[in-house]
């Protein structure tokens, strides 16, 4: 499959790789937007957050918790940071592999404003 994420899983297409186990894989950011820019990824391959079925929904959990863990390890989580799914087309989504953004070590502008 043509997938960026699916070659770095199976680690065809090198990564700063943070965190692995049999479910999910973490790797830094290649263009961050902050000091700590960490994607979380289900190594299954899903789309988009529009494609989650009933039984992704524990893998879903266990990316939020990952990604807790990460923050935690990195020792960011007193100050606080950002977890953002761009989702399609109107969210932004470049990569369509499901991808958790961690982003913090520093104070973040917001990205979006009241209309
Ligand atoms: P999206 O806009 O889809 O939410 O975010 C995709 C993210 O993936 C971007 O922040 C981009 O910098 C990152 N990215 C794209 N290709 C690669 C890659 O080959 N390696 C890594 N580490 N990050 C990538
Ligand atoms: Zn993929």
């Amino acid at each position: 499959m043509d997938c960026i994420f699916c070659k770095i899983i199976k680690k065809e297409v090198p990564a700063d790789i943070v965190y692995e186990d049999e479910k999910i894989i973490a790797f830094k950011d290649i263009k961050p937007m902050a000091p700590v820019h960490i994607l979380i990824i289900p190594k299954k391959h899903i789309p988009a957050i529009t494609d989650i079925k009933e039984e992704d929904v524990e893998l879903m959990g266990r990316l939020i918790f990952v990604a807790k863990k990460i923050a935690d390890d990195l020792t960011i989580s007193k100050q606080g940071y950002k977890l953002l799914f761009r989702v399609k087309e109107h969210g932004g989504q470049e990569v369509n592999h499901i991808h958790l953004h961690l982003i913090g070590g520093a104070p973040l502008f917001e990205d979006i404003h009241p209309i």
